[in-house]
């Protein structure tokens, strides 16, 4: 297991890495305030939101930066010891700012995520990939120097440097070299990713540069187009960066403080972290000359099949109705049940899993029918699944339902080649971290009382919705002045600062 640090050693040594540990500078708490404010009203009169990322969003979560007072080049620098190891990068949690951007990004208000990071934090919380740029790659992620298929892993990609990682691509016909996608010092930035953010950025009217020192080109140029536009810039950043000169706005505050901040003005929560993992069933059978059928069912890690579950401590195959089968149990790979079976057309199974410790579930069960048809054509069709969308819906449910533990199908396939089976991966929550503070459980008194109050407060806000909606028939409309159409409440700020409306569900 390799740190955040390894990065940094790994990465080819450079003895100019440009300026590192300025003074950290803080807006008064006044001033914090009111900046926090205008940058909200920004936000919600915004058409085209774009995020550009750095370090200082993930320090939160125990990652160092590079810069900051104890970041790894400041050290480095000073001729010190490599900061002390809080936490390896395939622990990290997606901290408040990778959740709020998740969560202005489902809302339609966030267009574009510009990441110069490589912690996978932003892909973790939820954020789509088509909506992203990681400029400087992702150590979880490797793609296919042939297809492109990109393969996000639970494990850290162990080298850098766009190099073989000694894994190959498993698309059909495909079997091309993998390589990771950490850009080194003198490596070129992915020209994908640089394209659409610098397609994005062009776009924007509103950049919103968060916890960077703007300090690697090219990407810190990336920001400026959105000014040369006729955009505007917003920097949050503790210290000082050399493009503050064009910037819209300065805020010198942590990062999670301002966005907690601006949220709160919005109206909008801050989702908790729902960690979801994945597991592949696959099956495939023949028929021998004896009219009897042989097949192989297998349950292991979608990153390979002698790949460990880590979050699963055992798994229990049994045969629901056919006491003849005997059941199987499995501790680590491989997990194979392979049979002949005599005039065997279907087979229902039962996969229990028995979740690792630290997951916040115990067992989850899969139920699964294995056809066994004679020839490749009179095989069914595989339901075909939409991995995005059941991926954000698995999402969506558990923060609003809060249930860990239940396998959700996310993509179906045929066995490749010749062969006749199915591949079905399967999502399951097996954490969700909130990040609010916690809430003390109220008294039953207090419990009352507060029923009482949002009574109140719901027929106070239908009222207002009702004085709203007449003022917005009224008024004549305003293209594109206001959030966009994905979520109901799109009143501007103005309207909003007057009182809190209730939070409602997402349409
Ligand atoms: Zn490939």
């Amino acid at each position: 297991m390799t740190s955040s640090l390894g990065y940094a050693e790994k990465l080819s040594y450079r003895a100019d890495v440009g300026t590192v540990g300025m003074p950290e500078l803080f807006d008064s708490s006044k001033d914090l305030q009111s900046k926090i404010e205008e940058l909200a009203d920004l936000i919600s009169s915004s058409r085209h939101l774009v995020v550009f990322t750095g370090a200082g969003i993930s320090t939160s979560c125990g990652i160092p930066d590079f810069r900051g007072p104890k970041g790894i080049w400041t050290l480095q620098h000073e001729g010190k010891p490599m900061p002390k190891i809080e936490m390896p990068f395939d622990q990290a949690r997606p901290g408040i700012t990778h959740m709020a951007l998740y969560e202005l990004q489902q809302a339609g208000i966030l267009k574009f995520v510009i990441s110069q990071n490589i912690d996978g934090l932003h892909l973790r919380s939820g954020i789509v990939r088509s909506q992203l740029a990681e400029l400087h790659g992702n150590c979880f992620r490797e793609v296919c120097s042939s297809c492109e298929k990109e393969y996000f892993r639970d494990f850290e990609v162990e080298t850098l440097g766009c190099k073989p990682t000694g894994r190959r691509c498993t698309e059909h016909n495909c079997g091309g070299k993998l390589v990771d996608t950490i850009v080194d010092w003198e490596d070129a930035l992915p020209p994908s990713e640089l394209k659409a953010a610098e397609k994005h950025t062009k776009k924007a009217d509103l950049v919103l540069c968060l916890g960077t020192s703007l300090q690697i080109t090219p990407a810190c140029n990336l920001p400026l187009k959105t000014v040369r536009a006729g955009g505007k810039m917003v920097i949050v950043n503790l210290q000082a960066t050399p493009k503050d000169k064009s910037a819209h706005l300065l805020i010198r505050g942590k990062v999670d403080e301002v966005i907690s901040g601006v949220m709160s003005r919005l109206h909008r929560r801050i989702p908790p972290y729902v960690h979801i993992d994945r597991i592949l069933l696959s099956y495939y059978y023949y028929w021998t000359k004896k009219k009897s059928v042989k097949w192989y069912f297998r349950i292991s890690s979608i990153h390979g099949q002698k790949l460990d579950l880590p979050f699963i401590k055992s798994i229990e195959v049994t045969f629901p109705g056919r006491p003849e089968f005997k059941p199987a149990t499995f501790a680590k790979p491989p997990c194979l049940v392979r049979r002949e079976t005599m005039r065997l057309t279907e087979l229902d199974v039962a996969i229990k899993l028995h979740f690792a410790d630290g997951c916040m579930c115990t067992t989850g069960e899969i139920l699964q029918t294995l056809t066994f048809e004679k020839s490749k054509k009179d095989q069914k069709k595989t339901e075909k699944v939409d991995t995005v969308g059941a991926l954000v819906s698995l999402r969506l449910r558990a923060v609003e339902e809060g249930i860990t533990g239940l396998p959700t199908l996310i993509r179906a396939q045929p066995f490749p080649d010749t062969s006749n089976g199915s591949i079905t991966e399967y999502g399951v929550v097996t954490k969700i971290i909130n990040h609010a503070p916690a809430v003390p459980e109220p008294t039953k008194e207090e419990q009352t009382t507060k029923e009482e109050q949002a009574t109140k407060e719901e027929q106070a806000t239908k009222e207002e919705q009702a004085t709203e909606e007449e003022q917005a028939n009224k008024e004549e409309q305003k293209p594109e002045a206001a959030i966009p159409v994905t979520t109901k409440r799109e009143t501007p700020s103005k309207v909003v600062q007057k009182k809190a409306p209730k939070r409602r569900r997402r349409t």
